[in-house]
């Protein structure tokens, strides 16, 4: 059989040959506990500061500003709820969007049963957030914004750092999940005014089960585990150092690389997109031409049905994505597509390709010989049955 074509980077990336490598020798070399006084403790405890000071400088922060956690999953319910708890007796408020991450909405889920009040802004149709908005929902209780850097769904990229400086000047704790965005645009914690960042590596092609939070000094933050003293007393439990490592590694590859990188996504989107409207009738983009991430291309497909494309294109050994991960294996439309103003049929007839490093034109000629013919088919089975 050919070999598959991934693109779903979005949900998850493949590790790099360089990352596995120090994953690997890290694991097996470096065992020690990091709070151990020997030398075994004393070399793994090195190599987790290293990595610690590595993280820092891909995001222009301070090494004693990075908690490393268990993913981006964990690094947002740390900043949300943990900034929620520690700002408690000066208010109850908090304000995210509509379009974030379940990690961040389902936090505030929560935080809604035990009492906190969550204003969930809207976003136009191209997912943007309008700054002015943030403004008018800010009220004298209010306590911590969590804004995403950009769409895991659409690739829109928000105006964190106006966010950044309507916070600054309300006095109000600044979160953004930069998940999706770290390692493929520039990412500098001092110019987006974040007090909070959250980071996983298995989306910049690292380990899954590791990331990491980015707390400015001087913010107010409680855990959510206890345990012991490890990071700052803010993520108790003996460090991974290998996954760190290599977290580490994959961050330091990813900003380095970052303009080729770049160029190479926004070829292999714009050579789809524009295949696909050549090739299809009735297709629509969904997002934003500027500002926006340049491995994301969401597309709807009217009158299909987008798990139905997603099965027929994974026979053809193609994988893509019809929204967020998360939320696929439900059947619901998209929360992000619904939010931008999309019909529910039309959010339901969408599809998210995501690209890597790896990808090459070969692929998406793949694609594109591929997709007319399912999307036409799947639109005459649907008239057919229209017509029952
Ligand atoms: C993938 C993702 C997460 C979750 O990260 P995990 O490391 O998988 O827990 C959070 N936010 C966004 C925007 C993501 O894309």
């Amino acid at each position: 059989m050919e070999k598959g074509v991934y693109l779903d980077h979005a949900a998850t990336t493949p590790p790099r040959p360089e990352v596995l490598e120090v994953l690997e020798e890290t694991l097996s070399a470096t065992f020690g506990n990091a709070s151990s006084i020997h030398s075994f403790g004393q070399e793994a405890k090195r190599v987790l500061e290293e990595s610690r000071e590595k993280a820092a400088a891909a995001i222009g922060a301070e090494p004693g500003e990075v908690i490393f956690t268990g993913g981006g999953t964990e690094s947002d319910n740390l900043a949300v709820r943990g900034a929620a708890y520690a700002l408690r007796d000066r208010g109850n408020h908090l304000i995210t969007t509509a379009i974030e991450h379940p990690a961040v909405l389902n936090c505030c889920a929560a935080l809604e049963e035990e009492g906190f009040q969550v204003t969930y802004l809207p976003v136009d149709r191209e997912c943007r957030l309008e700054p002015a908005r943030v403004v008018e929902a800010i009220r004298p209780e209010t306590t911590l914004i969590s804004v995403m850097f950009a769409n895991n769904e659409t690739g829109t990229i928000q105006p964190i750092a106006e966010v950044g400086e309507i916070a600054r000047r309300k006095g109000v704790a600044f979160h953004s999940d930069a998940v999706q965005a770290v390692g493929k645009v520039p990412v500098d914690v001092n110019a987006l005014g974040v007090d909070m960042l959250s980071m996983s590596a298995h989306k910049i092609y690292g380990p899954k089960g590791v990331g990491a939070l980015y707390v400015r000094r001087g913010t107010a933050l409680r855990p959510i585990v206890y345990g012991g003293h490890h990071e700052h007393n803010l993520r108790p439990g003996t460090e991974n150092v290998g996954g760190i490592a290599a977290f580490a590694r994959a961050l330091e590859l990813a900003v380095e690389e970052l303009p080729g990188a770049t160029e190479h996504l926004e070829l292999l989107k714009e050579k789809l997109a524009s295949g696909i409207s050549e090739r299809i009738e009735r297709v629509s983009r969904n997002g934003r031409d500027g500002d926006c991430l340049p491995n994301i291309l969401n597309m709807s497909f009217p009158g299909t049905d987008g798990e139905a494309l997603l099965l027929n294109l994974d026979l053809l050994g193609i994988a893509v994505s019809t929204g967020s991960a998360c939320s696929s294996g439900a059947t619901e439309p998209s929360h992000v597509l619904l939010a931008m103003g999309l019909e529910p049929l039309m959010a339901q007839a969408s599809l998210r390709f995501s690209f890597g490093r790896d990808n090459t034109v070969e692929h998406i000629d793949r694609v594109l010989q591929a997709l007319p013919d399912i999307v036409n088919r799947l639109r005459k089975v649907g008239d057919s049955r229209a017509f029952r």
